[in-house]
């Protein structure tokens, strides 16, 4: 489980690092620093962790320390994920009028991998058509095997950009590794950071503090539990203030769980939806596709997610999914999303308790 310890998280403007943060440190009262309480993240943000939450004169005496940007105290266990009791969940916004967390739910669709202009463009029509309100599709692919195809990179990421100009669907697409932020938020409206990576600390930090300020999408490590999966937005979240980002910025993906059940390729989470909500203000999307591994089995786990409180769907579909370069089996043909867009809308307005 999380700590219960209070932290305090401090901004440094980089030309003052030295000596503004040799005052904080002072004020802390620390002996030294680094020591095992404190730790730096890209030479500007410094947290330190204390057994007690820290008076207030002392929190606005290192807000007042020249060369401090920010500085933000968490008392006992408080996360930047929590919820503050009394105000709504975030809302998370990819584009004029295309928001994550409202009172629809968001459909986001694309193939697995770019693999040429034509088909990207194509398959962002067709999505578009059928209610999907976001492109997703990777030009940068985790996966298993090196030998398998790894996506095209950046000619996969200009092709994106062709789809967004033709369909004016705003895009998701992953960033495998540091290196590969500054162009994946050039084009990208929301930053996905694959299931393998949700443990890759650095990524998450970097990604929330890049300086374009993109929503990221973090999909749950598919053996992660909860707790860890928000330690892991949390790293995003610091990222973000450390940079400056206004508050709403960062998207859970339940993706499914390696368990036993091999005719499964994952098994889907349902609980977390529920409960992820009760713990966080982050809005919680499901992706019914990787779980599902195959075409037949997409539609009722995205149903049931809907039902259990998903904000929106992440779902594969491809214009000829038996020739898609990479998982064909669990992508949905045009007409198959259409109506599962369809469906899903009124599962979650009686879900929520709306008119249907
Ligand atoms: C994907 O979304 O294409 C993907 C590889 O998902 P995950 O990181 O959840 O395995
Ligand atoms: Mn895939």
């Amino acid at each position: 489980m999380t700590t219960a310890a209070s932290v305090i998280a401090v901004v440094f403007a980089p030309e003052a690092v030295a000596e503004a943060s040799a005052k904080v440190v002072a004020l802390l009262g620390l002996p030294h620093c680094p020591d095992r309480h404190c730790r730096w993240f890209d030479g500007t943000l410094l947290t330190v962790q204390a057994e007690r939450a820290l008076h207030e004169e002392t929190v606005a005496a290192i807000g007042a320390v020249p060369g401090v940007r920010r500085a933000l105290h968490l008392p006992h266990g408080r996360r930047f994920h929590h919820r503050t009791h009394g105000l709504p969940r975030d809302v998370v916004r990819l584009a004029d009028g295309v928001e994550i967390g409202g009172d629809e739910p968001t459909f986001i669709a694309g193939p697995c991998s770019v693999e040429s202009e034509q088909q990207v463009c194509e398959i962002a029509m067709q999505v578009k058509e059928a209610g999907a309100s976001a492109l997703r599709g990777g030009a940068f692919k985790p996966r298993t095997s090196p030998y398998e195809f790894g996506g095209l990179g950046a000619s996969g990421l200009e092709y994106l950009v062709r789809a967004h100009e033709k369909s004016g669907l705003p895009i998701v697409t992953e960033a495998l590794d540091s290196s590969h932020l500054d162009a994946v938020a050039e084009v990208a409206d929301m930053i996905q950071l694959g299931s393998r990576n949700m443990h890759n600390s650095t990524l998450l930090f970097r990604a929330g503090a890049h300086p374009l300020g993109k929503p990221v999408l973090l999909k749950r490590g598919f053996s992660a539990s909860l707790d860890e999966f928000l330690e892991a937005a949390e790293y995003v979240l610091l990222g973000r203030f450390a940079a400056g980002h206004a508050a709403p910025g960062v998207v859970l993906c339940e993706r499914g769980l390696r368990l036993f059940d091999d005719l499964l390729r994952f098994s889907l989470d349902i609980a977390a939806f529920p409960v992820l909500h009760a713990r966080t203000r982050l809005p919680v999307i499901a992706d019914p596709s990787h779980p599902a591994g195959a075409r037949e089995f997409v539609a009722p786990l995205a149903l049931a997610s809907v039902a259990a409180g998903a904000d929106g769907l992440l779902v594969e579909v491809a214009g000829d999914p038996a020739d898609a370069w990479c998982d064909g089996r669990q992508c949905l043909p045009y007409d198959a999303f259409r109506d599962l867009a369809r469906r899903a809308k009124i599962v979650a307005r009686t879900a929520r308790g709306a008119p249907v």
